[in-house]
């Protein structure tokens, strides 16, 4: 399917890849085929499609399947009914017992949760290493590392890792290279084609864009890998529903246009932050000083909307903060079309207090929306003053 749509451009790709006008009734958007079973001619004749029943496939799911394959450059696309669900499926698949699993020191909580909490239980070991160290990164493969899981920019220190370094570490371990896109986006960044194997998205985030959903992702060119996901998803269930589908397809479809202003709207909150007399630092790799810049502005289209800072004052400083903005809403999650605003350490990131994966307590993160530039810089600023 990529094969077809690969000459079209990122924004055709997202609303035409996969969605073909219906074929029964010419409905130009892809309905929401609500139903978990699909009628067959014969037993074992399925119609034209190959439809079954729902968990299996489902033709709205489908349509998104091949629209966030060929927006990530990929041959298969799997939908999830979370990027947790995603997560748990790509590393079931790719590990047994006695393996082991190298991660960032500043992944996603849920990510390093899942195999601190869970995949240990089941024998699966895992190391977490700062990923923009490549060094540090060889050094920490064992005979028995069977994957790479890699954010870039991270969650939520928006730290740099090279795409195309570590898919060479990877090759060399043999083990495969996971590269969850969620903050970058397929618009921003494309880790298939700088040698990852495998892309993972939080449909949750950019991809559905307006907080109205949860979903997940997984991205791949080989074969044998996407067979594998796929079964495993089909045997353990974590799909996401039709209308639910639907919704990330839709979300989708503008996710260029939200891309370029999340990007221009970050950078004003970046310039107000770094002249501001309480702010300590600013965590943006589209800032010349930020040690990942130069990789980020190599493998990274623009810089994307997320913008971390820390405050003097320490952590209550932080919390009082996140606590008077106005137009920034205090919430978990991040990249939908509204300011969100967050205290990492004792919200999303609050299940790594005490491991390598917890985050300054001054630190603050914000997911800046599409609003007026204006009102978002001065939201912060009284929140600030
Ligand atoms: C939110 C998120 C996830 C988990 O996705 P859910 O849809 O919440 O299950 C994974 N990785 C990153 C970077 C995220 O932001």
């Amino acid at each position: 399917m990529a094969d077809d749509t690969s000459r079209w451009g990122f924004e055709t790709r997202a609303i035409h890849a996969g969605q073909e006008p219906d074929p029964r009734t010419g409905s130009v958007i892809v309905p929401i085929y609500a139903t978990s079973t699909f009628a067959q001619d014969g037993v074992g004749g399925l119609r034209d499609g190959g439809y079954e029943y729902s968990r299996s496939a489902n033709p709205t799911r489908t349509a998104l399947e091949q629209a966030l394959a060929s927006l990530e450059g990929g041959r298969h696309g799997l939908a999830f009914a979370s990027g947790m669900a995603a997560a748990d499926v790509a590393l079931r698949s790719l590990t047994r017992p006695g393996d082991h699993v190298i991660l960032g020191n500043d992944a996603y909580g849920g990510t390093f949760r899942l195999l601190d909490k869970v995949l240990k239980l089941w024998g699966v070991e895992h190391t977490a290493v700062d990923l923009a160290d490549l060094a540090a990164t060889r050094a920490a493969v064992r005979p028995t590392t069977r994957v790479i899981w890699a954010e870039t920019p991270t969650n939520p220190l928006l730290g740099i890792t090279d795409i195309a370094g570590l898919a060479t570490v990877a090759a060399e371990a043999g083990a495969k290279l996971v590269i969850d896109n969620t903050f970058a986006t397929p618009y921003l960044q494309s880790p298939l084609g700088l040698g990852a194997d495998v892309v993972l998205h939080s449909t949750t985030k950019y991809l559905g864009g307006h907080s109205d959903v949860v979903g997940g992702a997984l991205i791949t060119s080989d074969d044998e890998l996407n067979d594998a996901f796929a079964f495993l998803r089909n045997a353990s269930g974590a799909v996401p529903g039709p209308f639910d589908s639907w919704l990330v397809l839709r979300g989708a479809k503008t996710l260029a246009l939200r891309m370029e202003r999340h990007s221009d709207n970050a950078e004003r909150v970046v310039e107000a932050l770094t002249t501001h007399p309480r702010v300590t630092r600013v965590y943006y790799p589209g800032l010349p000083d930020h040690p990942g810049h130069e990789i980020a502005a190599k493998q990274m289209r623009r810089f994307g909307g997320m913008v971390s800072f820390a405050v003097d004052g320490g952590e209550q400083a932080a919390l009082d903060v996140v606590s008077r903005t106005k137009l920034f809403t205090l919430a978990e999650s991040l990249g939908g079309i509204e300011s969100l605003i967050e205290h990492p350490g004792k919200m999303t990131h609050a299940s790594a207090a005490g491991s390598p994966l917890q985050v300054p307590p001054d630190v603050i993160r914000a997911s800046v929306g599409i609003e007026d530039p204006t009102d978002l810089v001065q939201d912060l600023l009284q929140a600030l003053d």
